[in-house]
């Protein structure tokens, strides 16, 4: 037996971060693929949220606040998903507003490298991408797609932007813990997405989720991106060992993205328990 979650999505991007549809596009693509829970988590901003509600009360689908924090772990960066959080929260936005203010400076550096690289104005171009919202890697690499440099994303990664490539610049990015309790001051819950992605031995993994749980971490995203059953096993076994809840979600950012898409099979083993209700909320009584 397993718990149906294909009209689940608690894991997702607008144009407010590197997703290139609108929140309100977005909300529409959902509601067309059968979602009707959904969390929308831009990078470090909550920016697109407002958009998103309307939306998602005009197509009777279910909103809940999201957004995916970038943290730092040993050195290695790690996403935190918070669900269910209090937008206005002061603590919240004032961590957010930090990291964007990283996030602009990392975008500077991006830019430079790429110059030294012989690629003209690649900041300005990035920062036309990005449109307002979030600057991240994917629009650098969107535009080294689009001026031929490189012949896809994965390639744009693999040659410039990836850790220790030609226009890689570390960020600094705050520590699980701190991240943890700005999530909780907004009243939500957090979520350690994508744990099969970091390329993590199987050891750095539980160490990495031993020290995410002992930091009152809440949940696992167990069954998400390309939807791999041997993985969704794993972390399904990861969550269960530290009693964590689980969640699930596309990682969608772009229609054309053959490795995030949307209307995948989505199931949890039934040994977990989900981070969400079916009303449309999460579970805050996890955080007693
Ligand atoms: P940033 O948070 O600005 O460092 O950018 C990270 C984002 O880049 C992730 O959220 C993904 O959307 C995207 N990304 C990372 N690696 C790849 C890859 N190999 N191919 C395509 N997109 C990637
Ligand atoms: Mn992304
Ligand atoms: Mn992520
Ligand atoms: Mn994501």
């Amino acid at each position: 037996m397993s718990f149906d979650c294909q009209q689940v999505d608690l894991h997702c991007h607008s144009t407010f971060s590197d997703g290139s549809l609108s929140p309100t596009e977005l909300v529409k693509v959902m509601a067309d693929a059968g979602i009707k829970i959904l969390a929308l988590t831009d990078h470090d901003s909550t920016d697109g949220l407002a958009e998103a509600r309307a939306a998602a009360s005009m197509h009777g689908l279910q909103l809940i606040n999201g957004v995916e924090v970038s943290a730092t772990w040993r050195k290695q960066t790690v996403h935190i998903v918070g669900l269910g959080i209090d937008a206005s929260s002061a603590d919240l936005q004032r961590g957010l507003a930090q990291i964007q203010a990283m996030r602009v400076e990392r975008a500077i550096g991006i830019g430079k490298k790429l110059e030294k690289s012989g690629i003209k104005n690649a900041l300005e171009q990035a920062q036309k991408l990005a449109g307002g919202g979030q600057i991240t890697r994917t629009h650098f690499a969107r535009l080294l797609v689009e001026q031929g440099h490189v012949k896809d994303m994965k390639r744009a990664f693999k040659r410039y932007l990836a850790s220790g490539k030609l226009a890689y610049v570390r960020a600094d990015w705050p520590q699980v813990e701190n991240v943890i309790q700005w999530i909780h001051a907004a009243g939500g819950l957090a979520v350690l997405a994508h744990p099969m992605r970091y390329g993590l031995t199987g050891n750095k993994r539980r160490q990495l989720l031993n020290d995410f749980a002992a930091a009152n971490g809440d949940a696992l995203e167990v069954n998400c991106g390309p939807n791999d059953p041997t993985e969704t096993q794993t972390s399904a076994a990861d969550a269960q060992r530290l009693g964590l809840l689980a969640s699930v979600g596309s990682d969608f950012h772009d229609p054309s993205q053959g490795w995030i898409r949307l209307g995948l099979p989505r199931t949890l083993p039934d040994t977990v328990q989900p981070v969400w209700s079916n009303d449309g909320t999460v579970a805050h009584a996890a955080l007693a």
